[in-house]
C-alpha cells in the first residue's frame, strides 16, 4: 500500500484537530509544519497571559503524535505539490492543508504617530503570545491604576477591557461603530454589552484614532473629534485578517467541503478560510472550537478522497463560543454574524440568527442553556 502523505500548514487550532483525526489511518502520513522558532500555544489563552493571570508556558498546545517541522511555510508550488520553507527546505504532499489562522487587523496607515508609539512599546496589538507578555509587561511597568486605551469593541476587545477594569485600571474603549459588536453578536446583544461598557468604563463609541503621541510618561491618543485621552498605553483588537502563505497571502476561499477553489488536493481550515457555499454565501469565522471543526472537517475530506473514510457533507458551522464580560456571560453558537437577526420573542436576551429559512445561529447573554439547546437545532428547523 502507498503511503498517501497529508501535509497540515499551521499548528493551531485547525491544524492539531485535522492532524488528530488523520494520526491511526492506515497508509497516511502526516506532517505539521509550524512556525520557526514557535512552540505550538493555545491562542485563545493568550489573554490569561496579558492580563498576569497565566504564565505562558501554561498555554502550550499538546501536539498530536504525528511528524512536527518548526520551519515557516513560505511558498506552496502547486503545480510540483511542495512547501518551500524558511530554511530553504521543501517538502512535498499529496495533499494539504492550509490552517495558518489569521494576523491581527491593524491600524489605518493615516493615524500619525502609529509607527512610533509601535516602536515605544506604547501600542500594542492582542494576537501573538508575544504581544500577551508585552501587554502584561506594560502593565507591570505602570503604576496601578494603569491608563489604558483599547482600540475595538468586539469579543475580545470587551473581555479586555472587562477584565482590566475589573483589576482596578483605568480603561477607555473606543469604537468605530456606535454599537460595536452588531455583526458578531446580533444587535439586541450587542446593544446590552455596549451599555455595560458605558457603566464601567469611559467609552468614546462611533469614534476612531486620528494620531496617537506617546512621550516617556504618557500617550495621547487623539480621536476624530479632536478628543485627547491620556493614557499609559494602546492595546489595539479590531479583529483578525486570514493570513497565508504565498501563493495565497491573504484569504484561501473554499467550497462548502472545505475545498479550495481552483486547487487539487488542497483544503483550508479555521481563521484562514473564507467559506463561500449557496447556504450562507460568503462568511468567516474565527473561533478556536470553529476551527477545530473545520480542521477536523478537512482531515475527513482527505480520508474521503483516498477512500479511507465516509464523505462528511458539507461544512455547517454548528460550533460554541463564550466570553465572560463584567460577570455576564455572553455565548454563541453557530454562525451570529449576520446583520438583520430574528429575535426570540420568549426571551429578550436570546437573538436568532436566521439565513433564508434556516436558523443558522444563536448568541445570548446569560442564557448558555437556551443558545445551546438551539444549537441542537441549527441548519435543520426552517420557518
Ligand atoms: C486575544 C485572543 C483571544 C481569543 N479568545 C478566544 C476565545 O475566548 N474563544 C474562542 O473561541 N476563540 C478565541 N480567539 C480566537 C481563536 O484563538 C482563533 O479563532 C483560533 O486560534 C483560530 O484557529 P486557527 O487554527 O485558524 O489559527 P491559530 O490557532 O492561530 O493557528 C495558526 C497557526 O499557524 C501558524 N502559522 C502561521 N503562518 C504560518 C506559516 N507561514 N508557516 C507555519 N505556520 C504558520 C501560527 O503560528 C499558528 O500556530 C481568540 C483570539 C485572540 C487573538
Amino acid at each position: 500500500m502507498t503511503t498517501h502523505h497529508v501535509v497540515i500548514l499551521g499548528a493551531g487550532a485547525a491544524g492539531t484537530a485535522a492532524a488528530r483525526t488523520l494520526v491511526g489511518s492506515d497508509g497516511i502520513a502526516t506532517t505539521i509544519i509550524g512556525r520557526t522558532d514557535e512552540t505550538p500555544y493555545t491562542r485563545m489563552l493568550i489573554k490569561g497571559v496579558a492580563f498576569g493571570l497565566t504564565a505562558p508556558e501554561l498555554i502550550r498546545l499538546p501536539m498530536p503524535h504525528t511528524d512536527f517541522v518548526a520551519d515557516s511555510a513560505e511558498r506552496v508550488d502547486i503545480e510540483a505539490r511542495e512547501v518551500h520553507l524558511a530554511s530553504g527546505a521543501t517538502i512535498t504532499y499529496d495533499s494539504l492543508i492550509v490552517a495558518t489562522g489569521s494576523r491581527a487587523r491593524s491600524l489605518d496607515v493615516t493615524v500619525a504617530g502609529a509607527g512610533q508609539a509601535s516602536r515605544a512599546g506604547k501600542l500594542i496589538a492582542l494576537h501573538s503570545l508575544d504581544d500577551a507578555v508585552r501587554i502584561r509587561d506594560a502593565i507591570l511597568a505602570c503604576a496601578k491604576p494603569a491608563r489604558i486605551a483599547i482600540y475595538g469593541a468586539g469579543l475580545t476587545a470587551s473581555e479586555t477591557a472587562s477584565a482590566l477594569q475589573a483589576d482596578g485600571h483605568q480603561i477607555s474603549l473606543i469604537a468605530r461603530s456606535k454599537i460595536p459588536g452588531v455583526a458578531t453578536f446580533g444587535r439586541s446583544v450587542a446593544e446590552r454589552i455596549a451599555s455595560d461598557h458605558r457603566a464601567r468604563v469611559s467609552t468614546f463609541f462611533g469614534r476612531t484614532i486620528s494620531s496617537i503621541h506617546s512621550e516617556p510618561d504618557a500617550t495621547v491618543v487623539t480621536l476624530d473629534d479632536a478628543t485627547n485621552l491620556t493614557v499609559d498605553f494602546v492595546i489595539i483588537a479590531l479583529g483578525t485578517t486570514p493570513l497565508a502563505p504565498a501563493p495565497w497571502d491573504e484569504e484561501v476561499v473554499v467550497d462548502d467541503r472545505l475545498r479550495m477553489l481552483g486547487f487539487d488536493n488542497a483544503y483550508a481550515a479555521g481563521g484562514i478560510a473564507v467559506h463561500h457555499d449557496d447556504y450562507l454565501g460568503t462568511w468567516r469565522i474565527d473561533h478556536w472550537d470553529d476551527a477545530a471543526a473545520q480542521g477536523t472537517h478537512a482531515a475527513q475530506m482527505v480520508l474521503h478522497s483516498v477512500r479511507l473514510g465516509e464523505d462528511p457533507g458539507a461544512y455547517r458551522p454548528r460550533s460554541a463560543y463564550m466570553a465572560m464580560i463584567y460577570g455576564r456571560m455572553i455565548s454563541g453558537v453557530g454562525f451570529t454574524g449576520l446583520p438583520d437577526t430574528g429575535i426570540d420573542g420568549a426571551d429578550e436576551f436570546i437573538v436568532l440568527h436566521e439565513y433564508g429559512d434556516a436558523l443558522v445561529g444563536a448568541s445570548g447573554i446569560d442564557a448558555v442553556g437556551a443558545v445551546y439547546q438551539w444549537g441542537q437545532h441549527l441548519h435543520e428547523v426552517y420557518f
